[in-house]
């Protein structure tokens, strides 16, 4: 079994309570472990896998509790660094005409710092770049980079995420969009989201946006489009893999487990990337990483909903 690395943030999501209200009128908020390559480390785990976080947090109790967080769900923590800045703390409210009203106090998460023994401990493992925060500056956004050269050189099976997030890049897509292009032409498999499919490519519908983004240099695209299913493009078509059906509580976190669960089981393979290469392989994966997703939809949170193989 391959280790699976995941590079990016781990923060505080102080949910508020009470939804309908702005981040004006807000009381009272609910602290939850959050960050998308978090989650995905999580996912893996959970079903077995062998998941490796890289990521910063600070040496506060919020930093503490996310440790304890990750490792309660036997995550190896031992390259995540605690950092003297105060851990990354985003603060989130649904108003009641159904804007997102969000503040976001970025810490810890930006001081990752690049460790070259890491770099190189990455040889023939899979690398999931799946962070949301990565390219607003910092030594985070050095060490991204950086981890993508290894990852690249160490002949990894590389994965990446996007994780477009309006309140993070507003009037400033275009800047988004040029530094996802190296992650994406590096990349052995992508997850978009619909919306990121047609931001990343300037296309205005699936099938051509797919088309552009496997020139960019990625052969296998997974499209997830929610209660739907999950479009699986390659460089030999695209194909509708549908979900199963699911009584949705809460979304978040749905594409984590749903990435977290095809990235454990490529891990469970003798190659990865041949196993990509596979049609009905690939097929009959997608089908159980969207089981997946649709399973963490049905409870509250992210991490808390995630799926066991008992589960699935
Ligand atoms: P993201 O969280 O990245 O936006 P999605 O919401 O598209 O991702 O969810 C990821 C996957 O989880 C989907 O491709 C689908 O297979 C499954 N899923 C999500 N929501 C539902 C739902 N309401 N019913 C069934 N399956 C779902």
């Amino acid at each position: 079994m391959k280790k699976v690395y995941c590079i990016g943030e781990l923060l505080i999501d102080f949910v508020a309570e009470n939804q309908g209200k702005d981040l004006t009128q807000a009381v009272q908020f609910t602290k939850k472990a959050g960050g998308a390559p978090a989650n995905v480390a999580c996912a893996i785990s959970k079903l077995g896998g062998s998941a490796v976080f890289v990521g910063a947090v600070g040496q506060d109790a919020f930093g503490q509790f996310l440790m304890d967080t990750l490792m309660a769900h036997g995550v190896d923590v031992s390259t995540a660094q605690r950092s003297q800045t105060f851990t990354t703390l985003a603060f989130v409210s649904i108003a009641s005409d159904g804007e997102r009203d969000f503040v976001f106090s970025r810490g810890a998460d930006q001081t990752l710092s690049y460790q070259s023994s890491l770099g190189k401990q990455l040889q023939d493992s899979m690398v999931h770049f799946g962070a949301a925060t990565s390219f607003l500056g910092g030594p985070l956004e050095d060490a991204y980079g950086r981890y993508l050269i290894d990852a690249q050189a160490g002949d990894c099976t590389i994965c990446f995420d996007p994780n477009f997030r309006t309140d993070l890049w507003k009037n400033n897509e275009t800047e988004f969009v040029q530094k996802c292009l190296p992650f994406i032409a590096a990349a052995d498999l992508c997850k978009f989201s619909h919306e990121e499919a047609l931001l990343l490519s300037g296309k205005k519908e699936l099938s051509a946006a797919c088309a552009y983004l496997h020139q960019l240099g990625c052969p296998v695209i997974c499209v997830t489009l929610g209660a739907e299913g999950t479009w699986v493009s390659t460089l030999g078509g695209g194909v509708l893999v549908p979900s199963v059906a699911a009584k949705a509580v809460d979304t978040t976190g749905a594409g984590d487990a749903f990435i977290g669960c095809l990235l454990q089981q490529l891990a469970e393979t003798e190659s990865p990337k041949k196993a990509l290469a596979q049609p009905e392989l690939l097929r009959q994966m997608v089908a159980k990483a969207n089981a997946a997703g649709a399973f963490t939809t049905q409870k509250f949170g992210a991490i808390a909903a995630l799926p066991t193989q008992a589960d699935l």
